[in-house]
């Protein structure tokens, strides 16, 4: 058990200590400084508020026994003393109070952005993942609110070594003065300390249960609260399985806060008994000595003062350390994050030329956690500028092909080849630069449509945005908008946004693809929510659409296959049938002439 404690201080703490403190001195490293000019003003005002009293009223009784007029210049002097003490102590720590906010800040935000890069950044897989997203919930949650983040854990570093201080201090004065009083403080403050080790724990223990149930739980709140799926709660009837999922979990939440506070309320009585026996005993040893003349009226309260600051140093000295901790235990989670092991191998080739062959070889895929294969031994070729269909019934595994194209998953077994290398030489911002994809699950912004487009607000790209947009068939919906380009999409951060139709975002999308310029575009059911007539013009114009890209899309609507160059059927985890329109829409028994034969009476009525 205690290897255990020391291994995980070693794997936590000291990394997180090392990862907090690390970034304070590189981006603010003057605020150590400004960390020990606080130290020493707050330090000096505890020890100035124990000593300073003995010498102010130990003169004050000397001034009874004669000398008035030497004991009351004495006494105001160190009155005088006191005062500027804590005067200025006072003065220096709302000033460092104040730097401080600032700083918090700007960590907080520090942090968030760079939690955000990596969020964005890392493989594509974890997204999809549900550990990978419950370690960037817990990073989130344990670096903001449990910690306190960078300053949490530096403030409890700093309020540890201001107690140290004022501890050992404190002590020195009780070792001269009233000794026993010492061991009284330690063995009261050792079983404080155990007992609050053990809130701690309980309280860790809470935080691992409650972390699962708030990302489900905010999941549905969001979800019930968010206006754009205003219109699928409401017709589908799904609000009151959404209340009842909401209730569900805030039921399951208040359990565990109920247990926490029951475990938590038998440890606060111990304390509360530990306290009351320590000053108990504590004040019947001191009051003993100054009656019986062993100390002075002034002693006397330097002792009480003395012991009580010893005792709040000592508490504060354990209190830090289980802070930082504590903190850690959380904060570490963002390390960890952070450091999540990438899914997949980096490589660094360039990829080289304009006209590019694509090659899959004998790939077959399950997702990760899966046991199923989604793909087994695909074999095709794609060539530059050919047009590729990819069709297939639902869960065919189209998309996954795609996904597998774009190397958002690494396959399972087989390869993939770009102009005969295998994808996974190439550098992975390299080998992005060759797709522009439209996912059919792809996200608009509640940025400005210029934006959405270009990923850039420059209204330099605007000739090449409105190119797009009129290839994309946009142009006319952007002219009829109220700040054209700079219409804001959604209404989130300006009342003025525009909501705009499943159609009109498919255009937006497309409009997206086309402006990348990649050599390859790929569209997954990109026009499933366009009207046929838009769809139609969509494919008639296909070629000057994609220009001479190589284009692979998956539709639903079989007449737009027509107008490619072949034909990928998917069926049974693999490419079943392969070829063009005209080899496969009459070939006896074949899926796609089934297929084809099915959806003609709607073309052809
Ligand atoms: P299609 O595009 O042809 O409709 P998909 O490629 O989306 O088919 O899905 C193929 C199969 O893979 C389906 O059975 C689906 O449930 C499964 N699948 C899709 N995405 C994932 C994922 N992220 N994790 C596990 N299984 C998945």
């Amino acid at each position: 058990m205690r290897k255990n404690e020391k291994e995980k201080k070693q794997r936590i703490i000291l990394p997180t200590l090392k990862f907090m403190f690390g970034i304070l001195l590189r981006e603010k490293p003057w605020f150590i400084v400004i960390y020990i000019i606080m130290g020493i003003a707050t330090a000096a005002t505890s020890i100035a508020g124990v000593v300073f009293p003995k010498f102010i009223i130990d003169e004050l009784v000397a001034m009874a026994g004669g000398d008035v007029q030497t004991h009351v210049t004495g006494a105001i002097m160190w009155a005088a003393a006191f005062m500027g003490v804590l005067i200025t102590a006072g003065v220096i720590n709302s000033a460092g109070n104040a730097v401080q906010d600032a700083l918090r800040e700007w960590l907080h935000e520090y942090i968030d952005v760079k939690l955000a890069e990596r969020a964005m950044d890392m493989d594509f897989q974890h997204t999809e993942d549900p550990d990978a997203l419950d370690k960037l919930n817990k990073a989130q949650e344990g670096m903001s609110w449990y910690s306190g983040g960078i300053m949490g854990i530096t403030d409890s570093a700093y309020r540890l070594a201001v107690n140290a201080v004022t501890a050992v201090t404190s002590a020195g004065i009780i070792i001269f003065s009233s000794p026993w009083l010492l061991p009284v403080q330690v063995v009261s403050l050792l079983l404080i300390a155990w007992l609050q080790s053990q809130i701690n724990k309980i309280e860790q223990k809470s935080f691992v249960e409650l972390s699962k149930y708030n990302r489900i739980f905010g999941y549905v709140f969001w979800q019930l609260s968010d206006f754009r799926y205003g219109k699928d709660i409401r017709l589908y009837d799904s609000a009151e399985m959404m209340n009842n999922k909401a209730q569900d979990y805030s039921e399951k939440m208040l359990g565990v806060w109920k247990k926490e506070s029951h475990d938590e309320r038998k440890m606060q009585w111990g304390m509360d008994i530990t306290n009351s026996l320590r000053d108990g005993i504590s004040y019947f040893y001191i009051g003993y000595l100054a009656v019986t003349g062993a100390i002075t009226i002034g002693d006397f309260s330097m002792c009480l003062g003395a012991a009580g600051t010893l005792y709040f140093s000592l508490n504060g000295i354990i209190d830090s350390i289980q802070g930082i901790v504590n903190k850690c235990n959380y904060a570490h989670r963002y390390i960890e994050f952070m450091d999540y092991p990438a899914a997949m191998t980096k490589g660094t080739r360039k990829v080289s030329g304009t006209d590019h062959t694509i090659e899959f070889r004998n790939v077959s895929f399950k997702y990760p956690r899966s046991e199923n294969y989604v793909l087994r031994n695909i074999n095709i070729t794609i060539k530059q500028g050919e047009h590729l269909s990819v069709v297939g019934l639902n869960g065919a595994g189209k998309t996954t092909f795609i996904k597998l194209l774009c190397r958002l998953y690494d396959v399972t077994e087989g390869e993939i080849l770009i102009d005969g290398v295998n994808i996974k030489e190439y550098s992975d911002e390299e080998y992005r630069k060759l797709f522009a994809v439209v996912f059919q699950d792809f996200s608009l912004f509640a940025f400005s449509l210029r934006e959405n487009i270009a990923f850039s607000d420059d209204k330099a790209n605007d000739p090449a945005i409105k190119a797009v947009l009129t290839k994309s068939g946009l142009s006319d919906d952007v002219k009829k908008l109220p700040d054209g380009l700079d219409t804001m999409i959604f209404k989130s951060f300006d009342e003025n946004g525009t909501e705009l139709s499943g159609g009109q975002k498919q255009k937006a999308a497309i409009a997206r693809a086309l402006y990348r310029n990649s050599p390859v575009v790929i569209l997954d059911e990109p026009t499933a929510a366009l009207d046929p007539v838009a769809e139609y013009d969509i494919y008639r114009q296909f070629d000057t659409l994609v220009g001479g890209k190589t284009a692979v899309y998956i539709s639903h609507r079989l007449s737009s296959c027509k107008f490619c160059d072949h034909i990928a059927v998917f069926a049974d985890e693999t490419i079943r049938e392969y070829g063009t329109h005209d080899e496969l829409v009459d070939k006896p028994g074949g899926i796609y002439a089934e297929m084809f034969a099915a959806q003609a009476q709607y073309y052809t009525a």
